[in-house]
């Protein structure tokens, strides 16, 4: 059997603490009951822990039996999402609009378990950080990862190297996927404010028409990806929302568009923003609306260490059925990319079993996959014990 066989006597222990986080999932920064949960249990197993760094974060550190000076990181994140959960089972969400629909719930107890492991056995050099992110679905700049390296993560707990872990429904159970270099997109967004003076619908010749002129805009958008990005580079950019107008003869005197803008490269999000400029500067001038553009940086584009994926491969190899070291790269973001700004290290992504039936991150129907656990916490062990 590739994964621990120690990790594999606790696997129903662990499904059981799986399945109270899912029934009691919390929001970003409001992970207060789960915090307890965790420091809870790392204290029980020995472990020296710190609550509260970055909000609601937990650290837990400990050290190895092997000579050594290594400090390694590992991270799971603990939010849940603003989502009614459609599941029957007996462990669904008892907290009425929130659900862990992204697998928080697996990831925090695959890093217990292994945090249980590592502490009875402490066959390994040097010292470990177990590190339980709040807030990572409210990602970008005031999102858990960067708040709790703002507030001294990696000066109060150095790391040498940093390592974390997503569930992926598609992939299937026993199975892992990493790859060196960009892996997950960077995420900027837009916000596109249209006004004019507004006026009877009946009397469009008496200003300019925010409504047509968001239009205009909707459509020029696409040409951003189509002509003012190397087409060799990757990226999207998305309208998802559009607000404006209350009455059917009115036309209105403001329309606001916005979305999200994600790429590989930075030179393909830094050559967006001035297009995007350029185009509203010309439909404006074209219609007699203003056009104002507000641009915001939110995440940076998650890169793995060629070191680090090599670390994370041969972990893998040691636990997983099957490694995939060349996986599709996403256009989904992952705040786990600011800690990699910060210190060398690797995210991989861990088999969920099949995505049918609407098993997929953030649906209403999602649940993490019991079966994982015991990958995910051997996986975790692995990168520790590594020689
Ligand atoms: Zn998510
Ligand atoms: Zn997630």
């Amino acid at each position: 059997m590739p994964i621990i066989n120690r990790i594999a006597e606790f696997h129903t222990e662990m499904s059981q603490w799986r399945h109270h986080l899912h029934a009691n999932p919390e929001l970003s920064y409001q992970e207060y009951e789960t915090a307890r949960f965790v420091a809870q249990k790392l204290r029980s197993y020995g472990i020296e822990v710190t609550e509260g760094v970055g909000g609601t974060g937990v650290v837990g550190v400990l050290y190895g039996n092997r000579k050594g000076a290594r400090s390694i990181g590992l991270r799971a994140d603990m939010d849940a999402l603003a989502i009614e959960e459609r599941n029957d089972f007996a462990h669904r969400s008892v907290n009425k609009g929130v659900m862990h629909a992204c697998g928080h719930d697996g990831h925090t107890t695959m890093l217990l378990g292994a945090a249980r492991y590592l502490a009875e056995t402490k066959n390994f050099a040097g010292r470990v950080v177990f590190i339980f992110q709040p807030a990572e679905e409210m990602g970008g700049k005031d999102g858990g990862a960067a708040r709790m390296i703002r507030e001294g993560l990696f000066t109060k707990f150095q790391c040498d190297e940093i390592y974390g872990i997503h569930n992926w429904p598609g992939m299937d159970i026993g199975t892992f996927a990493v790859k060196a270099g960009p892996m997950m997109a960077s995420g900027d967004s837009f916000e596109i404010e249209v006004t004019a003076t507004g006026m009877h619908a009946a009397q469009p010749q008496k200003g300019a028409d925010v409504v047509l002129t968001a239009g205009h805009i909707l459509v020029a958008l696409q040409q951003v990806s189509a002509r003012n990005i190397d087409p060799l580079d990757a990226i999207v950019v998305s309208a998802t929302q559009i607000h404006g107008g209350d009455a059917y003869n009115v036309l209105p005197n403001k329309v606001t568009i916005c979305g999200p803008i994600r790429a590989f490269s930075p030179a393909a999000p830094a050559a967006a923003e001035p297009a995007i400029r350029r185009i509203i500067d010309g439909i404006a001038l074209s219609t007699g609306a203003q056009c104002k553009l507000s641009y915001h940086q939110q995440y940076p584009t998650l890169i793995n260490s060629h070191a680090a994926a090599l670390t994370a491969e041969a972990a893998g190899l040691s636990v997983f059925n099957k490694v995939d070291t060349n996986p599709p790269q996403t256009m989904i973001v992952e705040d786990f990319a600011f800690m990699l700004e910060d210190r060398p290290g690797c995210y991989g992504w861990i088999g969920n079993g099949p995505d049918d039936n609407a098993r997929i991150l953030h649906s209403a129907w999602f649940d993490f996959n019991n079966d994982a656990l015991p990958y995910g916490a051997s996986y975790f062990a692995a990168l520790v014990e590594a020689p």
